[in-house]
């Protein structure tokens, strides 16, 4: 592909989160984050027979793991599809539906 006239640049988003370690122990540092789109990815858990995808993210200062949101019906079942660990690069959609404001 050729790029006849650049467009707008992409800034992609980020999201402030604080390291909890919310569905990984709890054993977060507290620390305040400003967690980017490439940050994010989808994990999963099981339990029974179910399996449950979970948006997380890995803190860079202590290393520990929280889990921000579920993904939408729709984003888990592309990433089922696609393999359970795929960067959600530029997909706000994926946390749109159950992400909570941030104060
Ligand atoms: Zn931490």
């Amino acid at each position: 592909m050729k790029i006849l006239k650049p467009g707008r640049p992409q800034t992609g988003y980020s999201i402030k989160c604080t390291c909890t370690g919310a569905g990984n122990g709890n054993g977060g540092c507290g620390a305040k984050l400003l967690v980017e789109a490439a940050d994010l990815y989808l994990t999963h858990s099981h339990c029974r027979d179910e399996t449950d995808g979970y948006v997380t993210f890995k803190c860079s200062a202590c290393g520990v793991l929280t889990d921000i949101a579920k993904p939408t019906a729709a984003a888990w079942e592309a990433a089922r599809k696609n393999g359970l660990h795929p960067a959600v690069h530029g997909r706000p959609d994926l946390l749109a539906a159950t992400q909570e404001p941030t104060p």
